[in-house]
């Protein structure tokens, strides 16, 4: 990562605590998932989403939580199922305070009710004039619109319109060479615009892993690209997606 002078990574499954090259935020007590063990106890995991910084620190953030008639709803600001999302601001060089989240699709439901109480968890700050103009969301929501199957596909679509209903643009999207991905399953033919950003068990490519910014900050975004998955495969079935900013 150094090698590519990357100011802030947010990784999901990462041991916790995180190895100390770095600044980092993260849930401590690890992922709290909903599955059980026989036991009747929550199967622990030892992994968290995780904002890694190279440059400076990482402040907390706390959003106004301002809803509709700017009233205030008394819900504390943090994830549901702890580990699944952190969020924290880092200073970017010209351009400020930037509030980073780390967003991780949790398969012990389907993912699609995981990533959409996420977004509920996190409404007070994409709707919170001071946070919602600078702010990234990146991670492996297990989320796809490749799926053969309508219904699935039409549900998947729901949670990545959600994210844009929210005021966040789809950094690959933005991005990405025009043309369709070579092998994708969506079916959409030369409408596709998916990405591959993962290993899948079969030979198809597949996008799971998104970044989203701020539509502010979109003006500053310079390139953003997904690295190819089989290069990354010593370390993840998931290759990491890079974007700059001016
Ligand atoms: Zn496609």
């Amino acid at each position: 990562m150094r090698d590519r002078h990357i100011d802030v990574a947010l990784l999901n499954e990462a041991t916790v605590p995180p190895p100390t090259p770095f600044v980092s935020a993260y849930s401590a007590s690890g992922t709290e998932g909903l599955n059980r063990l026989a036991s009747g106890e929550l199967m622990p995991r030892a992994w968290s989403s995780v904002i890694a910084s190279f440059e400076g620190t990482i402040d907390a953030v706390e959003p106004r939580a301002r809803g509709m008639f700017d009233r205030r709803p008394e819900i504390p600001f943090r994830p549901s199922k702890p580990g699944v999302w952190i969020a924290g601001s880092v200073t970017a060089q010209g351009i400020g305070s930037v509030t980073c989240v780390s967003l991780y699709g949790l398969l012990d439901e389907l993912s699609d009710a995981s990533v959409h109480r996420s977004l509920s968890d996190l409404t007070p700050l994409l709707t919170d004039s001071d946070f919602r103009g600078r702010v990234v969301v990146g991670g492996d929501l297990n989320t796809t619109t490749a799926w053969r199957e309508p219904s699935l596909r039409r549900r998947d679509q729901g949670v990545l319109d959600r994210f844009e209903a929210l005021g966040l643009v789809d950094l690959l999207r933005e991005k990405r060479e025009p043309g369709p991905l070579a092998g994708c399953t969506c079916g959409l033919g030369e409408r596709c615009e998916h990405t591959w950003t993962r290993l899948g068990r079969g030979k198809a490519p597949i996008q799971t892993d998104y970044l989203f910014a701020s539509r502010d900050l979109v003006t500053r975004l310079k390139t953003c690209e997904a690295l190819s998955p089989p290069d990354w495969r010593e370390y993840s079935d998931h290759a990491p997606i890079i974007a700059t900013f001016e």
